[in-house]
């Protein structure tokens, strides 16, 4: 298990902010702001899985494409430890970055180029990045494809030849090509079948072994998180709302919002009955959030303090955070990780 606090940090992200305006008229005059995130603060240590979890909409995606500057910011910083130098990410910066900081996106099918071949998708970053010589690179293509799965037989193949799984496997390769130290997987085996989703999470595990990796994992699925997470953070409304190491948070959450994401983990056991928590409503409007907290009117224990005073991101006990106003005085339930399916 992790012990965050006795690890090196290696991305420190503090209150990031990306809203985005609303327009209107000819003049595309704004009118009002998106806050698709809202003063986010994470912290991530060196060789860890952080999760970033929550429901569409949460802003879980924007903060990676924030962080990989694909979006600029709107406000925050976001510090990256770079060679034991702490380097602001943005951009300007993100360019000398790249090569430690990479992606891996959600959809297999359309993040890779249908009309590039494999061996040249993957041998772009690199040269890219200054490797010049072309058989070096090449050399480098074959082994990534080796150590994601695949084979030198398929370099020279395009996209089109391959399936879901295979394709993710190809993204992997591509991210992995200029050895980052962080990657930061957004929803990566969701657009997957079932049984692609755990080989693809093997995969991403093997490899954090075998290179050291860090991973920002994004999903809005907790049972995908909690296989290869060390900590999770829960995102709601553009704020994280909650983060634990897997075991605290499962067992006990302190957040109404987790409680009922865990309640709706199905069991591997058919004859166990769940009892799934059904919020009321939808997720507001990011354009039009609620005043206090933000997930008060889905809340089932809201009272008038929520109503009225936004609860801050607080340290319920060591490494646990949560924004809750009653965390002291709920009881709620978790699930038992060997439980999950
Ligand atoms: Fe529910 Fe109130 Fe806690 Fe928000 S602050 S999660 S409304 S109990």
């Amino acid at each position: 298990m992790v012990k965050p606090k006795e690890r090196e940090l290696l991305l420190d992200v503090r209150g990031l902010k990306k809203y985005f305006p609303i327009t209107k008229g000819l003049f595309r005059k704004t009118v009002g702001w998106v806050k698709a995130v809202d003063g986010v603060d994470l912290k991530v240590y060196k060789g860890e899985t952080v999760g970033l979890v929550g429901e569409s909409g949460c802003g879980k995606t924007t903060v990676g494409l924030s962080l990989m500057q694909l979006i600029q910011p709107t406000s925050g910083k976001i510090l990256f430890n770079h060679n034991g130098e702490w380097t602001e990410v943005n951009a300007k910066t993100i360019k000398g970055l790249r090569s430690e900081i990479q992606m891996i996106f959600q959809d297999p099918y359309s993040s890779l180029n249908p009309r590039m071949r494999i061996c040249d998708i993957i041998a772009e970053p690199l040269e890219a990045n200054g490797v010049k010589n072309k058989s070096e690179r090449y050399d480098r293509v074959e082994s990534l494809l080796k150590a994601v799965g695949l084979g030198s037989h398929h370099m020279r193949r395009y996209p089109h030849e391959f399936s879901g799984g295979q394709r993710q496997r190809i993204g992997i390769a591509r991210a992995l090509s200029v050895n980052p130290s962080l990657v930061i997987c957004d929803e990566p085996v969701s657009a997957l079948d079932v049984s692609v989703q755990a080989q693809v999470l093997n995969l991403l595990e093997d490899l954090q072994a075998q290179y050291g990796l860090t991973y920002l994992f994004v999903a809005h699925d907790l049972s995908v998180v909690q296989h290869i997470s060390d900590r999770i953070a829960v995102m709601y409304l553009g704020r994280v709302v909650e983060m634990g190491n897997v075991d605290q948070l499962f067992a006990h959450p302190k957040h109404p919002y987790t409680e009922a994401l865990l309640s709706a983990i199905p069991s591997p056991n058919p004859d166990e009955k769940g009892s799934k928590i059904v919020l009321k409503g939808d997720v507001p409007s990011p354009a039009n959030p609620p005043e206090g907290c933000a997930f008060h009117p889905r809340c089932p224990y809201a009272t008038e303090l929520c109503r009225q005073k936004r609860p801050q991101l607080t340290e319920a006990e060591d490494g646990h955070e949560v924004a809750c106003h009653r965390w002291q005085e709920l009881s709620l339930k978790g699930v038992s990780i060997s439980n999950t399916a």
